[in-house]
């Protein structure tokens, strides 16, 4: 494959040839890339921003996250946060810091990646900013989303009574990374050896290529239905659950054999000799909304095939409990993501 180096186009050359083309959906978008700033009119709604950055070595591995799904995923994950407030996710943008390490088309592979999630979402690029780094790659990502004023939903919101609810199923992505890491070692011992990885193709998308559920939020709309408090699965289900509960001063009580795990992803899970529960509570990354409703609200949410209603709120502040398969409740530990803490995986 061809090779071209940054410092061949440099740094206004670069940003047209990854730029040039893009176009411009949104009415609420006036004026993006090309001027100083960008203009975007709020149409007489609400503004949401929300940022994100991403740093090769703590959130990501080259050699095993394609530069194409590396930069669809730092778009999702923006849009994510977005959609947690129930919010529709309207504009990016993005901040590069890259090293001689990278061509021009490893960039161009990155920004296809980007493009994707904003054609796939509907989202405008509106500006971002290029810079050398040292070495790595460091790619910040900036959301802004739109939502009627009466419509935003925080993490404060859950009182003593109401249902938990969460989107789609819990785990797959953090499967996906034990998969990715196994053959991985697997291949650093013995080169030639094939991967194998067809098996697995769920949890591997949901880890490579994860999706903001902004049809969830639209569902909800649709239903009428506006959620107490909300915020999305990042960290691990446990750590977002007490996030709520911290915000809303409420408690909560989950129910072990309501928590919902694709087939396979349990499979797997078993023979990696993992806790699949463990794997739903405290494996990152599934990007699934995590939500609070009134009790009156049952109906709506009951039989959606996309949300499964997973526990209640509990007048106890702080109160965080597991009502396990077998009967005994147990105290709800967050052993999440936390890219600051010494012994957290280095992807
Ligand atoms: P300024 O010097 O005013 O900050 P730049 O020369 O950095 O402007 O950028 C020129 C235009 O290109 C701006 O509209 C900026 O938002 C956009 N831009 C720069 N880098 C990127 C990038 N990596 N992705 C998208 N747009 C970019
Ligand atoms: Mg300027």
């Amino acid at each position: 494959m061809q090779r071209t180096e940054i410092s061949e186009l440099g740094e206004f050359g670069l940003i047209h040839r990854l730029t040039h083309d893009v176009t411009i959906h949104h009415p609420s978008t006036l004026r993006g890339i090309g001027d100083d700033a960008a203009v975007l009119d709020p149409l007489g709604k609400r503004v949401v921003v929300t940022t994100d950055l991403l740093c090769e070595g703590v959130h990501f591995d080259l050699s095993y996250a394609p530069l194409k799904h590396l930069g669809y995923k730092a778009v999702v994950v923006n849009l994510s946060d977005v959609c947690a407030m129930n919010a529709r996710p309207t504009q990016v943008v993005v901040g590069l810091g890259i090293s001689n390490r990278f061509s021009v088309e490893a960039l161009d592979e990155l920004y296809a990646g980007i493009r994707l999630a904003c054609e796939v979402y509907n989202v405008d690029l509106v500006g971002g900013d290029t810079t050398s780094s040292p070495s790595g790659l460091t790619l910040a990502v900036t959301a802004m989303g739109l939502v009627e004023a009466d419509a935003v939903v925080g993490r404060d919101g859950a009182s003593d009574g109401d249902l938990l609810v969460v989107s789609g199923d819990l785990g797959g992505a953090y499967m996906g990374l034990q998969i990715l890491e196994r053959e991985k070692s697997v291949f650093q011992a013995a080169p030639t050896a094939q991967p194998e990885l067809k098996d697995h193709a769920y949890a591997l998308e949901r880890q490579l290529k994860p999706e903001a559920r902004v049809d969830i939020v639209r569902e909800l709309g649709e239903l009428g239905l506006k959620p107490t408090s909300m915020i999305d699965v990042s960290d691990g289900l446990a750590s977002e659950v007490m996030h709520l509960g911290t915000a809303s001063k409420v408690g909560f009580k989950v129910y072990e054999d309501k928590l919902p795990i694709d087939p396979k992803v349990y499979e797997t899970a078993r023979e990696f000799n993992l806790d699949p529960t463990l794997c739903m509570l405290s494996g990152g990354e599934d990007y699934e909304l995590l939500f609070t409703v009134r009790q009156s609200e049952y109906d709506k949410v009951r039989n959606h095939p996309k949300l499964s209603v997973i526990g209640h709120a509990v007048a106890a502040p702080d109160a965080f409990t597991l009502v396990t398969k077998n009967g005994p409740e147990v105290p709800l530990k967050a052993q999440g993501w936390d890219s600051f803490h010494p012994s957290a995986p280095s992807s």
